[in-house]
């Protein structure tokens, strides 16, 4: 039932490769769910900029037109307002599949609506992806690995995951969203790479996310105290956007299919985090102390030995590095161009 598309066959072979003498490079017909978010818009740019043709789906719960705006009017980009959870009939190469609430205040918002998302949405983009023989990348995360008993991460483990608790939503969601994946892998033949993606920042970030990085961020410049939940003392691993993105296109255009822990090893307590913002943005920034979560995951470092190998990928970015991006591209928001300006 697979149909032939002309287009398709011959645009991969070019990718990252040689086009052969007398023909220009046709653009790839790339899907990317989920590409007015933060991750997803940043993959859009150099999708775009790579000369690919791109199609965004997104139903801008927790995603912002702003954020793709500047592709608008182009011929080579399009948007669609569509949720995941409803069928859909395109054509495209490859489908990026992000769509997804990623922070944990959106994902406990509705929880059913993740799940639906996770599950009904994956199998969608499975189903489409099966039907136009595209090439399928799901963004899994490190929660599949629960509160993990193995540190560092390693791709082998398979987790420590409460299934009844508050995050399960999104951890037994994104568990069966790979499940889907690799199904469909051994069932139908899809070509798929999964992305098991760690704790990642950056500019666009959804400002009142209440993910940790965000929040101390606009703290900092608001004047207000860092909120650290419980003793400090859990640890994440934070990854700058533009890494992640470099990642996730290697895995696509590679040979294998995962799953990839994609992530920055460097490892910092919530406490040291709130250092750094402090060096970064306002030393004299207050800290208070709050309680902490349901489930709160109390480590989490990506061993990404595999990716390392098999994409010839690590990132690049250290946090004091890349949090200044983000510095800025908050300022602007929080104040506005002409403040920002002042300060
Ligand atoms: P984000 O919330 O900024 O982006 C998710 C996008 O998906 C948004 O634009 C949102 O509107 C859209 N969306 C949500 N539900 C949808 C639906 N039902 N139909 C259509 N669109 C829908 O989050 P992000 O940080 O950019 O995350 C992107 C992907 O990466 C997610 O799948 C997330 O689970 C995964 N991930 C992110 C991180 C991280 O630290 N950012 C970590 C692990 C995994
Ligand atoms: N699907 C879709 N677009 C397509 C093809 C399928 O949204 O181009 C959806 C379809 O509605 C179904 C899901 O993907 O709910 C799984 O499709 P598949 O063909 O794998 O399974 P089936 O339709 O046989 O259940
Ligand atoms: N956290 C914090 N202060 C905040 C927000 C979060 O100390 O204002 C902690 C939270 O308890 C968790 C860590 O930061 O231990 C990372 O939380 P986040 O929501 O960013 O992402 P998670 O990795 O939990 O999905």
């Amino acid at each position: 039932s697979v149909e032939p598309s002309v287009h398709r066959q011959p645009a991969r072979q070019f990718v990252g490769g040689k086009v052969p003498l007398g023909l220009k490079r046709k653009g790839l017909r790339v899907l990317v769910t989920g590409g007015a978010g933060f991750v997803g818009s940043h993959l859009v740019d150099r999708l775009v900029e790579r000369g690919e043709s791109v199609i965004v789906v997104d139903n801008l719960f927790t995603g912002r037109k702003e954020n793709v705006m500047h592709h608008f009017g182009n011929p080579n980009f399009e948007m669609i307002r569509h949720d995941v959870v409803e069928p859909i009939l395109l054509e495209v190469d490859q489908i990026y599949h992000l769509a997804c609430p990623a922070s944990p205040v959106h994902y406990k918002y509705n929880p059913v609506k993740t799940i639906k998302t996770n599950v009904v949405g994956t199998l969608n983009m499975l189903g489409l992806a099966k039907r136009i023989n595209a090439r399928f990348l799901l963004t899994s995360t490190s929660e599949v690995y629960g509160d993990p008993l193995q540190h560092p991460q390693v791709e082998t483990y398979w987790g420590n995951v409460n299934p009844i608790g508050v995050r399960s939503c999104y951890d037994e969601g994104k568990r069966t969203a790979e499940t889907l994946t690799m199904d469909y892998h051994r069932g139908a033949n899809l070509e798929v790479r999964i992305a098991r993606i760690f704790n990642t920042y950056g500019p666009r970030m959804c400002i009142d996310d209440g993910r940790v990085v965000s929040n101390f961020v606009a703290q900092a410049l608001r004047k207000e105290p860092l909120t650290v939940y419980g003793d400090g003392k859990q640890t994440r691993s934070f990854q700058y956007v533009s890494d992640l993105v470099e990642g996730l296109m290697r895995l696509m255009e590679g040979e294998h299919v995962g799953p990839f822990n994609l992530g920055n090893p460097g490892e910092f307590t919530m406490l040291e985090l709130a250092k750094v913002v402090q060096d970064t943005i306002d030393p004299n920034a207050k800290i208070e102390f709050r309680p902490n979560t349901q489930d709160d995951p109390h480590k989490r470092k990506p061993d990404i030995t595999r990716a390392k190998e098999q994409l010839g990928w690590e990132p690049k970015i250290p946090l004091h590095k890349g949090l200044p991006l983000m510095v800025t591209d908050f300022r602007k928001r929080i104040f506005g161009d002409q403040d920002s300006a002042a300060t």
